[in-house]
């Protein structure tokens, strides 16, 4: 095949020659090829500001979507969510934290029973395993209670950094950032933070984000990217921040 192309290209053209002067003047009529997209400006800190104002403002007390009764079944319910829906992994939970909202009760149910109770989300077998292992480990390393620092979190059984920072957030209120699908996309799509992978945009908005607002942050772009800034068909016309917004391909 290499020596097919080598000997047309070494052809010489038969299509003749345009002169010098028309090729000029049909270049100059031909429209000029698309400039490669420019780095879209970032965010000022005024525009930051204002736009978290106005997510505080529209829902002053955001609240997750994952049930929970306490913090172990926040844990909990976070290591089930991988994968899931919120709503799929709150079905499965109501009955089950019913009955085991501690570790200890956790592993008098068993791993068998965990399963049963869970066997509607995805990956259940495995879960199951995580959930019992982790409660074994509160129980053993922790005194039964979920550890305060996101290294710690991380060594629990199916509990990784995102987990960590969602129990950090909602169970003990500090400022941390947990990036999942949705705030990747918005962090992304609306330029405030971009990055390659999740721990790029969680690193960039936690640097971005007045302290303020840090405690709502993660929820406020959850939900943002859950319900008006859609995967496929975002909901610019109605996008509390649509003028801010850098996306190039926004509808408004
Ligand atoms: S304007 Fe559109 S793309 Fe930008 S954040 Fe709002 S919904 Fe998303």
């Amino acid at each position: 095949m290499a020596k097919i192309t080598r000997s047309i290209s070494a052809k010489k053209s038969s299509v003749p020659s345009v002169p010098k002067k028309v090729a000029k003047k049909a270049a100059k009529a031909l429209p000029k090829p698309a400039k490669k997209s420019a780095k879209p400006k970032p965010w000022t800190p005024a525009e930051i500001h204002e736009a978290f104002s106005r997510f505080r403002q529209a829902n002053p007390e955001p609240k997750g979507e994952l049930d929970h009764l306490n913090p172990y079944t926040l844990l909990v319910a976070v290591v089930l969510s991988a994968q899931a829906t919120d709503a799929g992994v709150n079905k499965a939970t109501r009955a089950l934290f019913a009955v085991a909202d501690t570790p200890q009760k956790m592993l008098e149910l068993g791993e068998e029973k965990v399963r049963e109770y869970i066997k509607t989300i995805g990956l259940y077998r495995n879960k199951a395993k995580n959930v019992i292992a982790l409660s074994e480990k509160l129980i053993a390393e922790f005194g039964s209670e979920v550890p305060r620092t996101r290294a710690e979190i991380e060594t629990l059984p199916g509990a990784g950094r995102k987990t960590a920072n969602v129990v950090l957030n909602m169970a003990f209120g500090e400022h941390t950032m947990a990036v999942d699908t949705h705030v990747f996309r918005v962090g992304n799509r609306t330029g405030l933070a971009p990055g390659n992978n999740v721990l790029e945009v969680e690193l960039e908005l936690e640097k971005v984000i007045p302290s303020e607002f840090m405690l709502h942050a993660h929820h406020w772009l959850i939900l943002h990217g859950r319900y008006t800034c859609l995967a496929r068909k975002p909901r610019c016309e109605v996008c509390l921040i649509n003028d801010l917004c850098r996306w190039p391909e926004k509808t408004v």
